[in-house]
């Protein structure tokens, strides 16, 4: 599956019309902000973390837990589809993306060392995700 087609396909010019700069730079040039400046890094609503660029549900408030990194970490997306994992060698470093599974969008990377059940962390941008609040039943 690693060479799925993006169901969600715009020019360089759509994309920066929808979204922030720093979105942008996070999405689409697969850029990293700073750690501990991220809105959602610190964050503990319940609710439904979904990409900033097309709305994709990405990750469960439920799966999210303080790595200390300075980014929003989960230790399991919402389901295996909902994003796409490559590797990545760039900085010499041999690290595994995440990408959103329908518009591409370069969301962080993925590393081994997080917590139980999953043993994974999802180390995530904050400007490649927006939040979406639990609906109260
Ligand atoms: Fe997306």
């Amino acid at each position: 599956m690693s060479n799925m087609k993006p169901k969600i396909k715009k020019s360089e010019d759509e994309w920066r019309k929808i979204l922030t700069p720093e979105e942008f730079h996070v999405l689409r040039e697969k850029g990293t902000e700073r750690p501990f400046t991220g809105k959602y890094v610190n964050y503990k609503q319940e609710g439904t973390f979904v990409c900033a660029g097309c709305g994709n549900e990405l990750f469960s408030s439920n799966a999210k837990f303080d790595s200390g990194t300075g980014w929003p970490s989960f230790w399991a997306p919402i389901s295996k589809d909902s994003i796409k994992i490559e590797p990545d060698n760039s900085l010499g470093i041999r690290r595994s993306e995440i990408l959103c599974s329908r518009c591409g969008g370069h969301l962080g990377h993925v590393f081994e060392d997080g917590p139980k059940p999953t043993g994974r962390r999802f180390c995530i941008n904050s400007a490649a995700l927006h939040f979406e609040e639990k609906q109260s039943v």
